[in-house]
């Protein structure tokens, strides 16, 4: 079965075969002499490979000072090779998406993790081994390439494998041996050294699961090194590891790649941002990542229970066992409390923004998986500022708390409210189609038209002006961005045509993505 896999995976039984200018660079790639005037030009012919091309150069990552225009300008600032592997990098992703096709398969786990991995492997490079950046980053980002081409070439073998360890807490490459014979690892430098990748990269690949690499020689073990130690980072922060695991990694990061301490925080650190900066420039959809901050107070509070559990199970026969276990508690309770403190804004009882953002990626996120229209409203109150300085700032606030309560009962479960910041507030609903969504805002205009607010022996009256969108998020064609931007558009219609209104934007209006 072994050998019958192997082959398949390599004649590229059922995968698509790689685009024109994947097939010139790997050219480009393997010839010695290739001058920046002929990799520029190759480059030139595919205007999406030279539009990502700058955006990742001009990106936060290369930290230059000036502006890159062009292929060759990037050349001459970042060098032959570096721009080289990065062409080959972006052009082999299209021909991974290519193989993109509804199943068991999860394509959003599996860029997220193959991102990850290969952002990491190009931080921990820079950081240890700058020459291989970019080498890193391939093969960080093609590592696991193999389980798509498995589970292309042979369903019927690797559809078991993957229904075996879903749910079960079983490390896939086990599993694959166990089944197949081989890991996915050897099938990805299969495939890889059939599409004629260089041997460094084919090889690191093929040992990033630690499959040999004392035995490889001293360039190719070091990428095999980088590759593995990615992979592990990538597992951890896209919580296929769990949050016990956050400082073996890192001692294993230390040991294998001698990367210091502080440098490896600063990785860790930058990790998620790049990550995201990175599946935007390739129009990869990623889910949700989390950030090191989060993967640390887990992992903070994975220890602290456990160490408070191992106290109660320590004391269990004795009276203290009962005052350990209520601390236990109260520490839960704290860390629950906590999370709502950070995701509730305190003066209106609503989500307040940063709960909103990510609501706002994940609801775009699954209307687009459903084929769903997802709708907002954005709300501010009118002539705000003269409330305030008529009646006072506490009179303000009272306002702002019973707007948020009129929201939140005038909403109900038909969306997510939430406080977006100052007198604006914001509404998100995938449940109601583009008119009812309409209606909703109409029915809050007129409900908080409709409120008095007792302050202070007066009674206050306020108008709100609101900005509606509704949007059914094609493949990649709309950011949180976009959608924000289109209601603002409404609302600022609203306030023009005289406020205590409702307008609607039309999405036709809304700018293309890049
Ligand atoms: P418009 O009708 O065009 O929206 O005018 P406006 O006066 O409502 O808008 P503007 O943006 O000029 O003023 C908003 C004011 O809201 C200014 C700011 O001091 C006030 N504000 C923001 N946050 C709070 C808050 O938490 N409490 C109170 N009382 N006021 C706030
Ligand atoms: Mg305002
Ligand atoms: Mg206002």
């Amino acid at each position: 079965m072994k050998a019958t896999l192997l082959e398949r995976v390599r004649a590229g039984e059922n995968l698509p075969s790689l685009p024109m200018v994947a097939v010139e660079i790997l050219r480009l790639v393997r010839k010695d002499n290739v001058t920046g005037d002929e990799l520029a030009a190759v480059i030139q012919q595919d205007p999406a490979m030279t539009g990502r091309i700058l955006k990742v150069v001009n990106s936060s990552l290369f930290g230059l000072s000036r502006q890159i225009a062009s292929p060759k300008q990037a050349v001459n600032m970042l060098g032959l090779r570096t721009v080289k592997v990065m062409a080959l990098s972006f052009s082999l992703v299209d021909a991974v998406r290519a193989c993109q096709s509804d199943g068991v398969f999860d394509f959003e786990a599996y860029w997220r993790r193959s991102l990850t991995c290969a952002v990491a492997g190009r931080l921990l490079a820079r950081a240890v081994a700058p020459h291989v950046a970019e080498e890193s980053f391939v093969s960080g980002l093609l590592a696991d390439l193999g389980m798509i081409a498995a589970w292309r070439c042979a369903p019927e073998l690797y559809n078991p494998v993957l229904e075996a360890v879903q749910g079960a807490e079983r490390r896939l490459d086990e599993v694959e041996v166990e089944h197949l014979g081989l890991s996915h690892a050897a099938l990805s430098a299969a495939l890889l050294g059939a599409w004629g990748l260089p041997a460094l990269i084919c090889d690191a690949v093929a040992a990033h699961h630690d499959e040999g690499i004392a035995g490889l020689e001293p360039a190719t073990a070091e990428l095999a090194r980088l590759t593995q130690c990615a992979a592990l980072v990538a597992e951890l922060f896209c919580r296929e590891s769990g949050p016990a695991t956050l400082e073996q990694v890192k001692a294993r990061c230390r040991d294998s790649l001698g990367i210091e301490a502080q440098a490896l925080e600063r990785v860790f650190d930058s990790l998620d941002a790049h990550v995201r900066q990175q599946a935007a420039v390739l129009a990869l959809r990623v889910g949700e990542t989390v950030d090191y901050a989060r993967l640390q107070l887990d992992a903070a509070s994975h220890l602290a229970s456990l160490s408070m559990q191992a106290e109660v199970e320590r004391l269990a026969s004795t009276t203290q066992a009962a005052q350990t276990r209520a601390a236990l508690h109260r520490a839960n309770q704290q860390r629950e409390a906590a999370l709502e403190a950070a995701t509730t804004d305190s003066l209106t009882r609503l989500a307040n923004r940063s709960a909103f953002d990510l609501r706002l990626v994940r609801d775009l996120d699954l209307a687009r998986r459903q084929g769903l229209e997802l709708g907002l409203i954005l709300l501010d109150v009118d002539h705000f500022k003269r409330l305030n300085d008529t009646h006072g700032h506490r009179a303000g606030d009272a306002v702002l708390r019973a707007v948020g309560q009129c929201l939140a009962e005038t909403v109900g479960d038909e969306g997510f409210a939430a406080r977006y910041g100052g007198e604006e507030f914001v509404v998100l609903s995938h449940r109601l189609g583009r008119e009812r969504i309409a209606e909703l805002a109409e029915r809050l205009r007129v409900a908080i038209a409709r409120l008095s607010v007792q302050h202070d022996r007066q009674r206050l009256r306020i108008t709100a002006s609101l900005g509606v969108a509704c949007v059914k998020p094609r493949a990649e064609a709309t950011s949180p961005e976009q959608l924000l931007e289109l209601a603002d558009r409404g609302l600022y219609q609203a306030k023009r045509n005289g406020r205590n209104r409702v307008e609607t934007a039309c999405e036709a209006a809304a700018p293309a993505n890049p």
